[in-house]
């Protein structure tokens, strides 16, 4: 985690930065018995338990004419705003709120949200918003969410057991009650019960409804982005899975190289380009594609460990530097959980290539996208140009790997040898019903530990 030092734990650049909290009072409800006046001092005693000081607006969304009159006094007079709005709207009057405050606080600030519908209905979009624009973030729940978010937070917390301070009430100034459904609003507790009593009130919500769904701000942004001052320079590292995303019939491999760099260069990236083909290099062009500079990743068909592939880039890969991520292939579902983890939590971009679009749209946040194979065809007008470029740059050396020898070396002759001669090699490749099988089943034990993970952090 980028955004704090230990978990949970505020770092300089959040510890004075405002804080702003969404509360779904249908499904975070005041426990029986709780002072409605406390839950402010509750919680800024949980931010400052973590170092956390900076003011902190507190906003209660509900079907306010369930509310009692004692609880909303409460709220008022210890600087909680409260909104109105009918019960279906509350999760879009929430997340249209989240979203124009975003609009209006650039980061470092701290947001928070106590709901049970993160997962499911916030999730999607306020994911692919924070690959854009990370704030520190924090959760709370009444019941612990079956599939883990996929946010990345600094911390979550169990409703009820925020709720621990009681004692006299800190008055608090400035807080207002509003009317989602008539955009009234006031500070006095009098004119609003009165409005929302009103005539004119009920007859507004029946006549004007407000949204019962959540709009999701990003579905409409676009897939190709001209590169920003910051990253138009920035390395850009290129995974190919050479399974799902071959080399068309009779083209040559030399032209993958340029190919790339001019579709980046289109779009005003010119930064370093580093590729690795991973695949089975018994059958792929090496010659070809090491004399571009491109480095082999030998892997177990149909199950190269990616995941691993990309931790230990990332680990090697300079903190806050820059970088953008390319991955080809049709199966980035597969590491899809590890990449959005990186990009909320580092500045990284995302490319994406594919031999065929998605049938829906991503939480992954790309910069990005093209088809493999008009990709390759791209360059077809400009091949010459580039070879010429790509000359006089000198291409980097290649290196070929072995991922299931941990074997490597600069030598396309004694990694030719590794494949086709060494024994512990073949035993390897014998193995592979068994590694494949292994595999899935530790998958599913990372997923299991990671749901416990996710399921101790409830305090
Ligand atoms: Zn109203
Ligand atoms: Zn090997």
């Amino acid at each position: 985690m980028t955004a704090t030092a230990e978990y949970g734990t505020a770092t300089a650049e959040y510890a004075t930065a405002k804080i702003a909290v969404w509360w779904d009072m249908k499904d975070c409800p005041i426990p029986g018995g709780y002072d409605a006046g406390q839950v402010r001092q509750s919680l800024e005693g949980a931010f400052k338990e973590r170092g956390y000081s900076g003011s902190v607006s507190i906003t209660a969304y509900g079907e306010q004419t369930q509310t009692p009159g004692h609880i909303l006094q409460g709220l008022l007079s210890t600087g909680i705003s409260v909104a109105h709005t009918r019960a279906e709207s509350v999760h879009y009057m929430m997340y249209r709120d989240m979203v124009e405050w975003r609009g209006q606080n650039p980061p470092p600030a701290t947001m928070m949200i106590i709901s049970n519908k993160v997962r499911g209905v916030f999730d999607w979009d306020l994911l692919r918003l924070q690959q854009r624009t990370p704030y520190n973030l924090f959760l709370a729940y009444s019941v612990v969410p079956k599939v883990a978010i996929l946010l990345s937070t600094s911390e979550e917390w169990c409703w009820k057991s925020l709720l621990k301070l009681s004692g006299p009430h800190v008055a608090v100034q400035g807080a207002k009650l509003y009317c989602n459904s008539c955009n009234f609003d006031t500070q006095s507790l009098k004119k609003f019960k009165k409005h929302i009593w009103s005539y004119e009130h009920v007859r507004e919500e029946i006549i004007n409804p407000t949204y019962d769904k959540v709009v999701c701000v990003t579905e409409k942004w676009g897939k190709n982005y001209k590169a920003t001052p910051e990253f138009a320079t920035a390395k850009i590292q290129v995974w190919w899975d050479m399974t799902s995303c071959p080399l068309p019939e009779g083209y040559d491999a030399r032209r993958v190289r340029p190919s790339l760099e001019a579709a980046f260069k289109e779009l005003g990236y010119s930064g370093p380009v580093s590729i690795t083909a991973y695949g089975d290099h018994n059958h792929t062009p090496l010659q070809a594609l090491s004399s571009t500079g491109v480095h082999a990743l030998h892997c177990v068909p149909d199950l190269p460990d990616m995941a691993s592939v990309v931790e230990k880039w990332h680990y090697d890969n300079p903190p806050r530097a820059a970088t953008i991520m390319m991955v080809i292939s049709d199966h980035v579902d597969w590491i899809s959980h590890y990449l959005v983890e990186l990009l909320q939590e580092n500045n990284y971009k995302l490319f994406l290539a594919y031999s065929f679009r998605p049938s829906k749209t991503s939480f992954l946040l790309t910069s990005a996208e093209w088809l493999w194979e008009s990709l390759l065809a791209g360059s077809e007008q400009r091949r010459l140009v580039l070879h010429k470029c790509s000359s006089e740059s000198g291409e980097p050396t290649a290196t070929f790997n072995c991922s299931l020898c941990h074997f490597g070396t600069k030598s396309i002759d004694q990694f030719r040898k590794h494949l086709s001669t060494d024994k512990e090699h073949a035993k390897e490749e014998m193995r592979l019903p068994a590694v494949r099988k292994l595999n899935i089943k530790e998958n599913r034990r990372s997923r299991v530990a990671d749901f416990d993970r996710k399921g101790k952090r409830m305090k």
